[in-house]
């Protein structure tokens, strides 16, 4: 019997003997202590196979044998010199044979002759078939279901079992033996203290920490598991919640500039433009105006579909503020800056804040990686001109420039403001909090906060992982916009989609092209072949299917110049088919492309393609979007068919979230969150209770002194969440 004291902090290799394999196995499923190994939950749990008798075993079948165990021995495969446990099992119709790989010690565990239950899946060519890493126990005769009656309760209990997340070397197998040392020796789960506060616990039923460790690895019953993955999930979003809220708490220490004359200045700027708001652009600059008249900087998040006027918004707002004096000043403006997620955007709203800003005596620039401008300029009327960097950071320095858009340029440390008052970032969720961060703190007081975001997200999501922020959302479009027409294309429908795009572009419009891919695939990826390549469409457009038209290409590799020169000529309708990857994704503003083909539809996610086709609804022409698909699959069509039949950017958001996950919807990478957790942020119930608790917690004790186990697991997730 295993008695050396086990604590969480221990590595795994202290007590466990590994092989090198196995080393680089733990390594790579990011497993170094005890603590880890606790923590590394089972992606899921699996009856065991019927039981049956061991003649005529097929592989790929999960089973459950009984019989008599023998030929024990460890060997090395002769290939690749891995350790390997092998038996043989026989009962009365048969014999298998049993591997245990990197795992030779199972042979020394039972002896010849002895009577065992093996679980585990057939591998193996037919005639040779074998059970790879089962699960054997010593089992009384009578227990086979052979002899035993079907209602027999033993069985059941045992027939249970959990699934790793698993690496070379590392099988579900080494996890459950692993644990089973781990768990009667009892200090390594019941050291950690429960950051989860006890009468949290209580009050939502919870199991605690301890018994959560257990239930989740070795569950008696089905229900004792979901209990402990209820808990860990529990805890993951709590986690989030709380670090969320501690920044909403340090936000409101901070001090802003104070803007008070903003909704006389804001109806200033509204009546120098030609449309009326729409009701909710109207809400939304009250609730940034209301918010500017508070001692602490803002902090809200700007939800609101392509096109619903979210542009409009920020320039309202930071018309107020560019009008506004630094307090105690004779002279000069408050600053806002603008962040966009590429040069393009950059570079359009540069273009945008001029038109929007026209009649106001102030300097507005654009810095982006290739190069910085400003307007207006001496030089050119009416117009921006390039000029040095050097200059420009001396002019944002000194409070000149009182509108300064830019891409992550923006952020960088050189760029110093004199009164940064407002920081604007459209398309926030491609920032990492680190950089919403290096963009608060570039001034004395905290600037005032705006995100900007045309990714609808479901209301669970945004309360989760936006808690920090208040929450503005556009759910009107501007008047007069024309209803979307939405398709679904199957090839042989082709033909008479490219005749619908022809009378459009005959009628003066202009379309997109969508392709999933850059080059042409690589031939020897067959799985990639299907994809369109955007390059090779563009010719064969021009060439076969538009020739009388004219047709450009854009995608991710082309240099910035050259996609500012397709942009361009694309908006000056120099070009009538704008062939490109996904990266006209966010924001590009060209009223009269009115017609989108999406090639390899069924791809993109549903978030994903309602952006896209955002694109095309930006004027009272009414728009065609075409989703070119080839895939068979119902499920396919079933969401494209959502896409064709509603308009509703939410909805969709939470029909994707629905089938595909919060993974799928967000990236899952980005966020850091767990399987667990994803799973979770479906759950309404669960999330504002996590909410609720959080708010509650940090309103009581900001800095969490009295609950370290606590801090100490939030500390752990933000670091999770930074990247
Ligand atoms: P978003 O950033 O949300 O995609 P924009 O602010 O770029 O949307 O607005 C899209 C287009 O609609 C722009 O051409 C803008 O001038 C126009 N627009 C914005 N608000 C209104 C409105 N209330 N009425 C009419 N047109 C509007
Ligand atoms: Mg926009």
């Amino acid at each position: 019997m295993y008695t050396v004291e086990m604590l969480p902090e221990d590595p795994v290799k202290k007590h466990f003997r590994l092989n090198d394999i196995q080393l680089r196995g733990l390594k790579k499923l990011g497993l170094e202590t005890m603590r880890d190994l606790l923590y590394h939950f089972p992606a899921r749990y699996e009856e065991a196979g019927a039981e049956t008798s061991i003649t005529g075993l097929v592989a790929g079948v999960s089973v459950t044998v009984y019989g008599t165990i023998g030929k024990l021995e460890v060997r090395r495969s002769w290939k690749r010199k891995i350790p390997v446990g092998e038996a043989v099992i026989t009962d009365a119709t048969g014999s298998i044979k049993v591997m245990w790989f990197h795992q030779p010690y199972m042979a020394k565990k039972f002896s010849a002759g002895m009577y065992v239950k093996a679980v585990g899946v057939v591998s193996g060519k037919s005639g040779k078939p074998y059970l790879a890493n089962p699960q054997v126990t010593a089992a009384d005769p009578t227990e086979a279901g052979l002899f035993a009656s079907p209602s027999s309760s033993k069985l059941k209990a045992k027939s249970y079992f959990p699934v790793y997340p698993e690496s070379r070397g590392i099988t579900s197998l080494w996890f459950r033996h692993a644990l089973e040392k781990v768990f009667p020796i009892g200090r390594a789960q019941e050291t950690i203290p429960d950051p989860i506060p006890k009468d949290i616990v209580d009050r939502y039923n919870l199991p605690d920490l301890k018994s959560a460790l257990v239930y989740i690895h070795k569950p008696d019953e089905r229900s004792h598991a979901e209990a402990a993955r209820k808990r860990f999930a529990f805890e993951e979003i709590f986690a989030i919640q709380l670090a969320r809220a501690q920044e909403r708490a340090e936000n409101n220490t901070q001090v802003s500039f104070p803007i008070l004359e903003g909704e006389r200045l804001a109806e200033k700027f509204q009546r120098s433009i030609t449309f009326t708001p729409t009701s909710a652009q109207q809400r939304a600059i009250a609730d940034i105006l209301t918010d500017f008249e508070k001692p602490h900087p803002m902090a809200r998040l700007l939800e609101g579909d392509v096109g619903s006027g979210k542009t409009y918004v920020a320039a309202a707002t930071a018309y107020a503020v560019v009008q506004s004096r630094p307090p105690r000043r004779e002279s000069g403006t408050l600053q806002v800056a603008y962040m966009a997620p590429t040069e393009i955007l950059a570079n359009q709203h540069f273009q945008s804040f001029i038109e929007y800003f026209k009649e106001l005596p102030i300097n507005i620039a654009l810095i982006t990686g290739s190069g910085c401008k400003k307007f207006p300029s001496k030089v050119v009327k009416d117009g921006a001109t390039d000029i040095s960097r050097a200059q420009l950071l001396k002019w944002i320095a000194n409070g000149e420039i009182a509108m300064l858009v830019g891409t992550h340029a923006l952020i960088q440390k050189s760029v110093k403001f004199q009164h940064l008052a407002y920081a604007i970032v459209d398309e926030q969720h491609r920032f990492g909090t680190r950089q919403r961060r290096a963009l608060a703190h570039k001034g004395d007081a905290a600037p005032h906060f705006l995100s900007m975001t045309a990714t609808p997200i479901p209301r669970t999501l945004s309360l989760t992982l936006y808690g920090d922020l208040d929450l503005s959302i556009l759910d009107e479009l501007p008047p007069g916009r024309a209803k979307i027409t939405t398709t679904i294309v199957k090839p042989d429908g082709r033909a008479a989609a490219y005749e619908h795009v022809r009378e459009q572009l005959k009628a003066g419009r202009q379309a997109f092209v969508i392709c999933p891919r850059i080059e042409e695939p690589d031939p020897d990826k067959w799985n990639a072949l299907q994809a369109k390549s955007a390059k090779a469409e563009a010719k064969r457009l021009a060439k076969d299917v538009f020739p009388e038209f004219k047709v450009g290409l854009l995608h991710g590799a082309v240099g910035a110049k050259e996609k500012d020169m397709v942009m361009s000529a694309f908006a000056a309708h120099k070009i009538d088919i704008l062939v490109a990857t996904s990266v006209v994704e966010v924001g590009i503003n060209v009223p009269n492309a009115t017609v989108m083909m999406i090639e390899g539809a069924e791809r993109f996610g549903l978030a994903q393609l309602h952006q896209l086709r955002g694109r095309i609804m930006r004027s009272s022409y009414k728009p065609f979007c075409f989703l070119l698909t080839e895939s068979k699959s119902e499920v396919s069509i079933k969401r494209l068919k959502a896409l064709a039949e509603t308009a509703d950017g939410f909805k969709l958001a939470e029909a994707d979230l629905e089938a595909r996950g919060a993974g799928d919807l967000l990236g899952r990478k980005q966020w850091g969150v767990t399987d667990l957790g994803m799973k979770a942020l479906k759950n309404v119930k669960l999330i504002r209770a996590a909410r609720l608790e959080a708010q509650h917690l940090i309103e009581e004790d900001a800095k969490l002194s009295k609950y370290p186990a606590l801090a100490a697991r939030i500390a752990s997730s933000r670091e999770l969440h930074q990247e």
